[in-house]
């Protein structure tokens, strides 16, 4: 067995989002680092709110992120099946159930709705916190037996023992103890016979030998109830590490109102997978020589929990722009295309086709991509090469060039009119050379009445390569 097995254990009751696909993160990364196993297991016990196309949202999101597993739903492995749903109708939890019954360290309950809900009420008004009365237990064993006999609706509940505390070493944030009196003897089985979270999670946990458990740290609170069931169970207690919370930039824990928090809506909206994998490793983690772009094996090199800060980290959107617009940078020519391709529209496709040959749409990308942040950018950005006469005409609308504009232009389509066979990148580099010496002008003298005249845009693509593509013809035609 692999010394390090990590799990990822998503309910499959919503879109995959970005706190949820941070502790995937975090645990592939672990795994990764220490050459050990990464299960998906997915927690669909809850039959109401979970639905099969969010799983696939879940599968989707990781292998888009490119977090590949060894183990999970559909791919088996030596503890299959991945699913609890598949498990429960095994008959899994009802056995480890049935054990805890036998070993009396879990108990019949019949109590009804309405009488839990009036001592939580008596509870409540009298200022103390609500446990569970433990009334089930002054049931005979032929109480229990007529009541199972007739089909009276129970549960299964576990009997929690009698010490005061328990104690475990979270890998992030030392010790934790949580006083047991504190807690209700909570429920294993519901009354439908299907397992509550806690059960299913430690019995599963176990089952598959988990060595350690990553996960958001609004789970803490239901680690106390799953060491008292390892205890239970004689199974071996795995290592936590509780991840801090991902926050707005107002702080409060994101949400929807916060914006786009879904892993599609990120890969819609034009983000580069291996960015946002830079970006969300940084979400609570930093590299000790605090560097921030790098690659996927230099984060899985360098990723330890101990790095992991107790604090809540900020989901910063301009930032995450930023990175992917490094991202989008890197890509050469042709892998910058495949990219870009799906985010432009049907029209433009066919405009840019229309009127140049693959490579050039190829260079034409290429030549705007320190413009683009994220890869939707691009239909704005490709206009210029694809506008007709009639919205270059109305672009540069009633727009008076002055004498000096005057000026440049002539030297420029004179150059232009000089130079024999095509125009490349170069040429037109060695032309404005030619214009800023001859009309003794700066720069933004030169370039903008050209760009303009041209394009009918103010700003827009590195100049040499943007006028060579559109071509001589063209530019003659228009200065
Ligand atoms: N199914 C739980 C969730 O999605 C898993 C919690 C855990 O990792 O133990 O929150």
């Amino acid at each position: 067995m692999a010394s390090v097995r990590v799990r990822f254990a998503p309910s499959p009751t919503g879109n995959l989002h970005l706190g949820t696909l941070r502790t995937a993160l975090f645990s592939w990364l672990y795994a990764r680092h220490h050459q050990g196993v990464f299960v998906l297991r997915i927690e669909d016990t809850d039959l109401q709110r979970s639905e099969s196309h969010y799983e696939t949202s879940i599968f989707e999101g990781l292998s888009w992120l490119g977090l590949d597993i060894e183990e999970g739903p559909d791919l088996g492995g030596a503890y299959a099946p991945y699913r609890q749903s598949e498990r429960a109708a095994l008959g899994l939890y009802q056995a480890a159930a049935d054990q805890l019954l036998e070993k009396k360290l879990a108990y019949y309950c019949f109590c009804t709705t309405e009488e839990l809900a009036a001592d939580r009420a008596l509870a409540e008004s009298e200022g103390r916190p609500y446990v569970y009365s433990r009334k089930a237990l002054e049931l005979s064993e032929a109480d229990i037996a007529a009541k199972l006999a007739t089909g009276e609706p129970y549960v299964i509940r576990f009997k929690m023992p009698a010490h005061e505390t328990v104690t475990f070493q979270d890998v992030i944030r030392g010790d934790i103890s949580f006083e047991l009196g504190l807690i209700s003897d909570f429920v294993l089985l519901k009354s439908d016979g299907t397992p509550s979270y806690n059960f299913a999670c430690a019995v599963d946990d176990a089952a598959m030998e988990i060595t350690h458990v990553i996960r958001g740290e609004d789970h803490i609170s239901n680690t106390p109830k799953q060491l008292v069931l390892y205890e239970a169970l004689g199974a071996k207690v795995p290592l936590f590490a509780h991840l801090p919370m991902i926050l707005g930039p107002d702080k409060s824990k994101l949400s929807k109102r916060h914006g786009a928090t879904s892993v599609t809506e990120y890969r819609e909206a034009g983000y580069l997978s291996d960015a946002l994998f830079n970006y969300m490793a940084l979400l609570g983690w930093s590299s000790p020589d605090a560097r921030e772009i790098m690659t996927r094996e230099e984060i899985m090199a360098l990723f330890t929990l101990e790095r992991v800060s107790k604090s809540g980290a900020v989901f910063d959107v301009v930032k995450l722009k930023w990175m992917n617009g490094q991202y989008i940078r890197k890509l050469d020519k042709s892998a910058l295309w495949d990219a870009v391709k799906p985010f432009i529209s049907e029209a433009a496709l066919e405009a840019l086709s229309a009127r140049y040959s693959p490579d050039v749409c190829k260079d034409i990308v290429f030549s705007v991509r320190d413009n683009l942040d994220v890869l939707t950018d691009i239909e704005q950005y490709v206009q210029v090469y694809i506008d007709s006469l009639a919205s270059y005409k109305e672009k540069l609308g009633s727009i008076q060039f002055s004498e000096s504009d005057r000026q440049v232009l002539a030297l420029f389509l004179e150059h232009l009119r000089a130079l024999p066979g095509a125009l490349s990148p170069a040429d037109v580099d060695r032309i404005l050379e030619l214009v800023l010496e001859q009309s003794g002008f700066g720069k933004g003298k030169v370039f903008k009445p050209i760009r303009l005249a041209c394009t009918g845009y103010p700003s827009g693509p590195h100049l040499p390569e943007l006028l060579s593509i559109l071509g001589k013809e063209l530019l003659i035609e228009r200065c």
